[in-house]
């Protein structure tokens, strides 16, 4: 083929996807073992998807789906795939294993199937062990990365999570540890280094206390960021002596990150608020 026309063709094929919902041309799923797309979609705004998630999208013939993946996102698939909610309910019982089952037997009935996850699937999304047992099947299975919430929710509340003046290191966590505690909290407890904390908004006042205890100071910023790029996405300002009582009384309700350290004070040199006065919301 010569390079004009494959360039021809390639740009086409972008511009499809980039400007409708078209319902893929279906090839028939091959015979034999089918594969597994294991898709970051990204915090919620569909344009967070990459190009080459909405292409696979457009490609599988089964998808597989969390809680938060937003409808925006889904209406991006092929408009023939079936769909299967398989996110689990917040404390209910752990579906994984079914989950892994339904992958498996999906695959091998030949199907090209979506895993699709809100975020990235390897922060917090345990496509780790989803990758295990496809392998342990030899199962094909590509994996593409997604914008994790900590990154959609920093873009989105323009909070730099490192900043020459700032902060130089960055640290993701989870809120829902089993046993309550946080990894090496003095380390977490300097405003220096930014902490994100996933799943940590029902764990305010227990990650308040650990990082206080560990000598966090009260004035410690604290942001945080709910429904980051979605509809009605808000942000909180904050510090550790006001979070918990910002949270309570703005209501906030998942999916909400927490954001620790200077970094979450940031505001452009040209704001007026002083970094630590800036509690308050923003919608
Ligand atoms: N794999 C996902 C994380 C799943 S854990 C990722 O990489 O982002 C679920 C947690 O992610 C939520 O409790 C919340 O803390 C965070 N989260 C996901 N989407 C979010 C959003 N749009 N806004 C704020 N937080 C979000």
């Amino acid at each position: 083929v010569l390079n004009g026309d494959r360039e021809r063709a390639e740009r086409a094929l972008e511009r499809e996807l980039l400007t409708s919902r078209l319902t893929a041309p279906a090839p028939t799923a091959g015979l034999g073992t089918g594969e597994v797309y294991l898709i970051g979609a990204g915090p919620g705004d569909p344009d967070l998807l990459t190009l080459r998630a909405l292409q696979l999208l457009q490609r599988a013939d089964v998808i597989l789906h969390d809680r938060l993946v937003s409808e925006a996102v889904l209406e991006r698939a092929r408009r023939d795939a079936e769909r299967i909610f398989v996110g689990k309910e917040s404390g209910g019982p752990d579906n994984q294993n079914e989950i892994h089952e339904l992958l498996v037997r999906l695959a091998r009935e030949g199907k090209r199937v979506a895993r699709l996850k809100g975020g990235d699937p390897f922060v917090f999304g345990r496509g780790g062990e989803e990758i295990e047992v496809l392998a342990a099947h030899g199962i094909p299975c590509t994996v593409v990365p997604g914008i994790t919430a900590a990154l959609g929710a920093a873009a989105a509340a323009e909070l730099p999570l490192t900043h020459r003046r700032l902060a130089s290191s960055v640290t993701l966590i989870s809120g829902q540890l089993s046993d309550g505690a946080l990894p090496d909290c003095r380390f977490l407890a300097n405003p220096g280094h930014t902490v994100a904390v996933y799943m940590g908004v029902a764990q305010l006042p227990n990650i308040v206390a650990r990082l206080r205890a560990a000598g966090a100071a009260a004035e410690h910023p604290a942001a945080i960021v709910e429904r980051a790029t979605l509809p009605g996405q808000r942000v909180l300002r904050g510090t550790l002596a006001n979070i918990e009582a910002l949270a309570q009384a703005h209501e906030v309700g998942p999916p909400a990150i927490l954001i620790l350290g200077d970094v979450a004070a940031f505001a452009p040199a040209e704001a007026t608020a002083p970094p630590t006065a800036a509690a308050g919301v923003t919608a």
